[in-house]
């Protein structure tokens, strides 16, 4: 058991390789977005259509004509109203102007001065001004009015009409639902079929690739079509299903991560083992049952996993001559004669010290086994 990956790299390869990955992953979701997006874009049912299926186009026409009318009737109202304002200014001009030639007028009587003939014309001027802007002023009044009556007249058609298509509405408007309904799922499927040969191939790489050279191009490819496919049914499928499918989908994957970690510590992987091993035997602590490993210049020393490398070592470091040892608590055998060279070796390491020997280091079977009694039976 000597698989160990010795071409990792320097770490900035490595963190080249998931920069890259994510840049990857990252693009393939904007590539997926942007066909989405053009699917999404088929052109749904127009309101139009469906309201000329169930309303006679007459109604319709009719309803369209009132709203013109009375939205000219009411711009010509408007117009008429400025007009009035303006007569209205030239209105109280020519009445100031009036009363003044007026008092001027009676002051002159009281010192009995005749007033001159241009005095006398501009009276009679400014009199007539006031005159003829009152009757256009009367005139514009009676302009209004007469819009206001037909503009009653064009609202009570109106309503009419209106009510009349009010009766329809929810016909059409239901109509128009399922239409828009119809085209929502038409446009879901489009997607969920341009997205299932990429969930197939997502998951065929999952399951081929995933503990390859190329993992990491593969979690990524994942990853975007993962969130495509969630982001599509998020959008189509009714809020109720697409919660149950999402609340579901999340306990599938965490109870799969549960397992498999609850799994590694009841069947450990190998490589997963070899680190707790060698952990262990630096500490010259037992690596099944984390009693000390009481061999050579530690006989008769006392030590825990925090103060192994804090402590001194005797003087006197003479060469161990120990050989093989076992755990005295747990019965593990820790240290053992190598068949190659009859030098002592590691037990659960694989390669010997002294000659390079390689040998396959077992597993436990189980966790009870590991724990109680000895790992591996020689
Ligand atoms: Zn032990
Ligand atoms: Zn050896």
């Amino acid at each position: 058991m000597s698989k160990f990956n010795v071409n990792k790299g320097p770490w900035t390869h490595r963190f080249a390789i998931w920069v890259f990955a994510t840049v990857f992953g990252v693009l393939i979701m904007w590539a997926l977005g942007f066909i989405l997006k053009d699917i999404g874009n088929l052109t749904g049912p127009s309101y139009e259509d469906v309201q000329a299926q169930f309303i006679d186009a007459d109604l319709l026409e009719q309803s369209t004509e009132l709203r013109q009318e009375i939205e000219n009737i009411e711009r010509e109202q408007t117009d008429l109203r400025e007009q009035q304002t303006v007569l209205r200014d030239s209105t109280s001009e020519s009445q100031r102007t009036m009363n003044q030639l007026l008092d001027f007028q009676r002051l002159n009587l009281q010192q009995d001065v005749t007033p001159s003939e241009a005095e006398q014309q501009a009276l009679a001027e400014s009199q007539q001004l006031f005159l003829s802007n009152q009757t256009r002023y009367q005139a514009l009044n009676q302009q209004i009015a007469d819009l206001d009556g037909s503009l009653r007249e064009l609202r009570e058609q109106q309503r009419t009409n209106q009510a009349e298509l009010d009766e329809k509405r929810p016909v059409v408007n239901e109509e128009y639902e399922r239409l828009v309904d119809r085209n929502n799922l038409k446009i879901a499927s489009i997607k969920l079929g341009v997205l299932l040969p990429l969930i197939i191939a997502a998951v065929v790489l999952y399951l081929k690739f995933r503990s390859s050279t190329y993992s990491p191009m593969v979690y990524a490819f994942d990853l975007a079509v993962a969130y495509r496919v969630v982001d599509v049914m998020h959008q189509y499928f009714p809020s109720v299903v697409f919660k149950y499918i999402l609340i579901g989908t999340c306990i599938l994957v965490v109870a799969r991560i549960l397992f498999v970690l609850l799994q590694m510590v009841a069947n450990p992987q190998m490589d997963w083992l070899l680190k707790q091993y060698r952990d262990a035997y630096e500490r010259f602590l037992c690596p099944v049952c984390d009693y000390p490993i009481r061999r050579g210049p530690r006989k008769f020393l006392f030590w825990t996993r925090r103060t192994v490398h804090k402590m001194a070592l005797p003087a006197d470091t003479t060469e161990d001559a120990d050989g093989s040892y076992t755990c005295p608590m747990c019965s593990t055998r820790l240290y053992e004669e190598c068949p190659s060279c009859h030098k002592t070796r590691h037990s659960l390491l694989p390669a010997c010290q002294h000659c390079g020997d390689v040998k396959v280091v077992e597993a436990p079977q189980s966790a009870e086994s590991s724990s109680n009694l000895t790992p591996e039976k020689q």
